[in-house]
């Protein structure tokens, strides 16, 4: 079976990409499947910078072409917040609960027609032998004011997709894999796929 490799150690990340890759008859790895522990401190400033510091890096350090993702949430009443932060953007730990929180607590007062948002994703592939390439993707939504739906990860129970009339956290892997950010930018990455996956 063809496999591709996902320079990631998040969970919920690897869940999404194991729904997007399955049409495709690709088997999905991540850093967590490896021998030696990977982590790449992301310094860039923008999704792009941090996607393309991760692809390059954990490439370089494997000799493999390897897919990144960088992603995160865009509060318009928050300026765009979290941002390129909101894995830590309650504080140093990761905790989804800890940044679900922050963010409804920023938004008490916000009235619902300003609580719009929307998911960002940018995946960048890097490898031996090829340009590195990014692609991205975005959903739009509102920030819900309570928690709904125990699937997926990060923000999901408090985004709701208004394309669906539920929350992420309410939809299926496949379900969410047709709307996302994640799967707009793969979306993309598809047409070259095969120049990424053959031969490995
Ligand atoms: P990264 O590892 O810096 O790309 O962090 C991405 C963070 O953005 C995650 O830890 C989540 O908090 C959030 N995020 C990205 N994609 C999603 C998603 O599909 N659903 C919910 N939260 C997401």
């Amino acid at each position: 079976m063809k496999e591709v490799l996902i320079a990631t150690n998040n969970a919920g990340k690897a869940k999404d990409f194991e729904a997007l890759f399955e049409p495709f008859g690709v088997r999905v790895l991540t850093l967590n499947d490896l021998d030696e522990a990977i982590d790449v401190e992301e310094t860039g400033v923008t999704f792009e910078e941090n996607a393309i510091l991760k692809a390059e890096t954990v490439a370089r350090m494997l000799g493999k072409i390897v897919i990144a993702d960088d992603s995160g949430l865009e509060v318009d009443a928050l300026d765009g917040a979290p941002g390129v932060y909101s894995a830590r953007y309650a504080g140093t730990e990761k905790s989804d609960d800890a940044n679900i929180d922050k963010v409804l607590n920023e938004l008490v007062e916000v009235p619902t027609e300003d609580r719009t948002a929307r998911f960002r994703c940018v995946l960048a592939v890097a490898g031996p032998g090829i340009e590195t390439e990014t692609f991205s993707g975005s959903c739009e939504g509102l920030i819900h004011t309570e928690r709904k739906g125990t699937n997926g990860f990060g923000y999901d129970p408090i985004f709701y997709v208004s394309q669906q009339e539920r929350m992420m956290a309410e939809l299926s892997p496949e379900e969410k894999s047709l709307i996302s950010h994640r799967g707009a930018a793969l979306e993309k990455l598809k047409v070259k796929l095969p120049q990424f996956i053959e031969g490995r």
